[in-house]
Order: C-alpha cells, then sequence, then structure tokens
C-alpha cells in the first residue's frame, strides 16, 4: 500500500439533486488525492433501476465542474478503468457473486416478493439472515437438483450475502478509529438482485477493487453497510487490497437536532442542494446555492468548515490553500450544525477577495438580465470595485449598483419631502454651478470639502444635505460614500440626476 497511487471515488447514485454533504464528500475526496499526488474518480453508482433519475447524471457532472472538483476519470473523461458507470458494467458482476456461492459465503434465494412480504407481515421483526434463512426457499434448503432445476428453468431469483452468526467483524477508520459490529445485526443482503443487475454492496467492492482505490471518504450513513463490505472483501479475497474508510460526520440541522435535510432548507428557508433541482414527477424546484447566488469558492470553503478547521482561527481557505492544509486528522468526529448565516459570511467574503475579472462574469449578467446596458468594462470594474463590500449573495449586485447604469426610476420621497426647504432647492441650485466649474474629473475627497464649505456657506448643516444627496443618486437610502457615488456617475450625471430630483422633491 505504502507506494501505491493514492485513488479516491466519490460513487453517487444519479436519484436527484446533490445535497451539500454530497459534496462535501467529494470535496474531502478529491483534496485528500490531491494532497497526496492521486487520482479522483467519479463512478456512477446506477444499478438501482427504480430509483434512477434522468438528469442526474449531468447534474452532478455541471456540478463537480461548476465547483472545480474535476475528476481524472469518470463517464465523461474516461479513464483506464472505464467503463465508469455500474450499469454498463452489469456483465462483470455475475461472476463474483457465483463465486461466493461456490466458496458457501452466498446462495441463491428463490423466495417470491410475495412469499417475502408475507413473511415480513406474519413474523415480528422479520429478517432474511441466520435466524430465518433456514426456513425458506434458497440453496441452502433446497437439494441440489432442484437448486440446478430452478436455475436452468430461469426460475427468478437473487444471490444473498450469508452472515455468518456471532462473528465481529472491525475495521481502523480514518476518522473514527476502531469500528467493529456484530454480524448478527446484519441481514443476508441482496447481492445481485433478480435483473442480473448487482446491489450497491457488490457492486461497490467490486468496483473499488478493479478500479484500485486506495481510500475512501464516504458519509456517515454508509458505516451501517462496512460490515457486509468487510466481509466481502474478505471472502473475495481481496482484503489486502481494501482501501481505507473515513466516514465522515453528519451534517446537521440549525438546532443540532438529527442530519439536515431537504425539508429543513424549505422549512427554514435556505438552500441544500448544490445547484437548483427540478423533480419532474412532483414539478417541485430545490433552490440551489448556484442558483441563489454563491460563489463556488465560498460554497466550498464554507462546506470544508463543517467537520474541518487547520488548527488556528482562519475560516477562509481557496482550493490550494485546502490541498495544502488538508489533513485527516483535524476532521471531527461529531456532526457538524450548519448555519445558513455563518454559509452567507463565507460568500460575503469571497465577493470581497475574488479577482474583479472573475466577478465580472457573474456581476455583468446579473445587471443586463434586468435590462441595464453594461457596455464599458473598465467603469463596470471601478463599480464593482466600490460596492462589492456591500453584498453578500450575488444578486445583490442588482441593488448596489444599478444605479450606476440607470438612473433612480423611484425616489424614497419620505425621506426628503417632509424636511425639505427652499434653502435647501438653492443649495443644490448652487452646487450643479459649483459642479459646473470643477472639470469632468471628481475627486471624492475635493467634492465633499466644496460640498460641506457651501453648506456652511448657507448656513444649513452638511448632514442634512447628505442623506438627500444620496437619494438624488441612488434613490434611497443605501449605496456606498455618497461622494465616491458621484465621482463614479462623474460631473454630467450627476448633474442630471440632481436637476431630475430637485423637480421630484419640489413638486
Ligand atoms: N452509491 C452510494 C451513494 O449513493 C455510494 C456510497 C459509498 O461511497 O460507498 O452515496
Amino acid at each position: 500500500m505504502a507506494n501505491q497511487k493514492v485513488r479516491v471515488r466519490f460513487a453517487p447514485s444519479p436519484t436527484g439533486g446533490l445535497h451539500l454533504g454530497g459534496v462535501r464528500t467529494v470535496l474531502f475526496n478529491y483534496l485528500f488525492a490531491k494532497k497526496h499526488g492521486g487520482d479522483f474518480v467519479l463512478r456512477i453508482e446506477d444499478t438501482d433501476q427504480g430509483r434512477y433519475v434522468a438528469g442526474a447524471e449531468d447534474y452532478i457532472m455541471e456540478c463537480l465542474k461548476w465547483c472545480g472538483l474535476n475528476p481524472d476519470e469518470s463517464p465523461a473523461v474516461g479513464g483506464p478503468f472505464a467503463p465508469y458507470r455500474q450499469s454498463e458494467r452489469k456483465a462483470l458482476y455475475r461472476e463474483y457473486a457465483e463465486r461466493l456461492v461456490m466458496q458457501g459465503h452466498a446462495y441463491y434465494a428463490f423466495d417470491t416478493p410475495e412469499e417475502l412480504e408475507l413473511n415480513r407481515r406474519e413474523i415480528p421483526n422479520f429478517q432474511y439472515g441466520h435466524a430465518y434463512r433456514d426456513t425458506l426457499r434458497n440453496s441452502l434448503t433446497l437439494a441440489q437438483n432442484e437448486v440446478d432445476q430452478l436455475l436452468k428453468d430461469h426460475v427468478p431469483h437473487v444471490i444473498r450475502i450469508k452472515m455468518p452468526a456471532d462473528e465481529s467483524v472491525h475495521f481502523e477508520d480514518m476518522i473514527r478509529g476502531h469500528v467493529s459490529f456484530d454480524t448478527n445485526q446484519s441481514d443476508d443482503k441482496v447481492l445481485l438482485k433478480a435483473d442480473g443487475m448487482p446491489t450497491y454492496h457488490l457492486a461497490v467492492v467490486v468496483d473499488d477493487y478493479l478500479m484500485k482505490i486506495t481510500h475512501a471518504f464516504r458519509g456517515e450513513e454508509w458505516l451501517p453497510s462496512a460490515p457486509v463490505h468487510l466481509l466481502l472483501w474478505e471472502y473475495l479475497g481481496w482484503k489486502a487490497a481494501m482501501p481505507q474508510w473515513a466516514h465522515l460526520p453528519l451534517i446537521l440541522k440549525p438546532d443540532g437536532h438529527g442530519k439536515l435535510s431537504k425539508r429543513d432548507g424549505a422549512r427554514l428557508g435556505f438552500p441544500v442542494y448544490a445547484m437548483s433541482w427540478f423533480d419532474e414527477k412532483t414539478g417541485e424546484v430545490t433552490a440551489g446555492f448556484r442558483e441563489l447566488g454563491f460563489l463556488p469558492e465560498a460554497f466550498l470553503n464554507l462546506l470544508v468548515m463543517l467537520g474541518w478547521n487547520d488548527g488556528t482561527d482562519n475560516e477562509i481557505f481557496s482550493l490550494d490553500e485546502l490541498i495544502m492544509r488538508f489533513s485527516i486528522e483535524r476532521i471531527n468526529k461529531a456532526g457538524a450544525k450548519f448555519d445558513y448565516e455563518k454559509a452567507k459570511w463565507f460568500n460575503a467574503e469571497w465577493i470581497k477577495r475574488l479577482d474583479v475579472a472573475r466577478l465580472i462574469g457573474y456581476v455583468k449578467p446579473i445587471l443586463e438580465e434586468k435590462g441595464l446596458v453594461v457596455d464599458d468594462e473598465d467603469y463596470l470594474i471601478k463599480v464593482i470595485q466600490l460596492v462589492k463590500e456591500r453584498c453578500i449573495l450575488l444578486p445583490d449586485f442588482y441593488q448596489q449598483a444599478s444605479y450606476f447604469f440607470a438612473g433612480p426610476a423611484e425616489y424614497d420621497l419620505n425621506a426628503v419631502k417632509p424636511k425639505w426647504t427652499d434653502a435647501k432647492t438653492d443649495f443644490f441650485k448652487g452646487f450643479i454651478s459649483m459642479l459646473q466649474n470643477i472639470g469632468s474629473t471628481i475627486d471624492p475627497q475635493d467634492l465633499e470639502i466644496r460640498f460641506k464649505a457651501l453648506a456652511d456657506e448657507r448656513g444649513i448643516k452638511a448632514g442634512e444635505l447628505m442623506l438627500p444627496f444620496r437619494i438624488m443618486l441612488v434613490g434611497g437610502k443605501f449605496g456606498p460614500h455618497v461622494f465616491d457615488i458621484a465621482a463614479l456617475l462623474g460631473q454630467n450625471e450627476t448633474i442630471i440626476r440632481i436637476e431630475q430630483a430637485l423637480l421630484k422633491f419640489t413638486s
């Protein structure tokens, strides 16, 4: 194992949108692989035809692309262990299931769904396992010639693992340390289904082996499956090649009570999926971080902090920094509470830090979609620099920046009119004349000094004029320093806006 190339995999089942916990799983796998110069594999586990949802695989790939967590091998890019979609590997699993039957570690089961249903109804806590398997219709109870005949006649059947009774199986989890299980707790899981498809349990083990996976991070919810997998690794004679497991702690509801679910997001008004997901069956749209205006940098940053830290107070990390600093020792064992306010804080921090050239790519379409004409990129850069401190989510750029591209359509007149006086009108007329004489480039500090001096001269408190000035320029009580706004709008536009607003303020 020591000299082996690190290979990790993300193995989602394409059943719907990707929960943020799923992306965190990808991230931890990715960071570990990249830190050790290894490969990150995307394998689509689509053997459960009943749960398969069209579009979910494309969604997963787009999501990884959005996050910049690009697989080295996947159904899309191929690789030395292709195919990477389990449904396309169907033919290779039966051999392993049959090998297990030959060795006595698995058996054919011919019970019909109706028979099983009857047992479930009549026997409290019925499990297909060591307690009942001897009373059911399988190759352990039927005579060999009967079994042969049933197989020859293609009578529908499954192959089940024969879980040993009264044994303890254990392994060392990279996060949890020593973990052990009592085999009596697990039923005889189906390995190969009647349609010839493997179940998750068989496919995950066979593919992790064939694809030479060395380490696997996955959600804590898979821990109960681990004993079945461990036994399969052992029975198939591959134990020495078994990946090292890391079962990641759960992401919890904000109050810490239970796993964060899609429904919590809808109930509490925050996203739980990475990107929006449209459920064709129900017509329901589940909001995603991307669509709500999160930057992928922020999304990854907030995810990694759900269960990991670098041992300092530092909370902001780029993907490259994470690759350098990531360490399994600093992953918490306990679940991490999701806090949406904190998630937004990460986004605001990343908006402040992100290279303005990248921000343009997000902000320009937001403004253009609302019908604003944004044709001067240098001007847009200055606008972004000025307002980005005030934006938490990307759509906030519309409110914070639209007035740089179009004069206010409405004014907060309630904030001005009750205290309006003729002296204020005269002040602004005087201010216009002053603007006309100061040249086309406005220096914000110089403008502020002149504004205040003029106010002094007229005997009006500058403080009483600043808010009206702001409302003249932007329409409401928001935005950065008002003289910075005027300087960026420029001499002409500032004059026009004052003139137009005066008409409204005095009518
Ligand atoms: N197909 C499983 C899932 O949907 C993979 C679990 C694992 O990583 O073993 O998450």
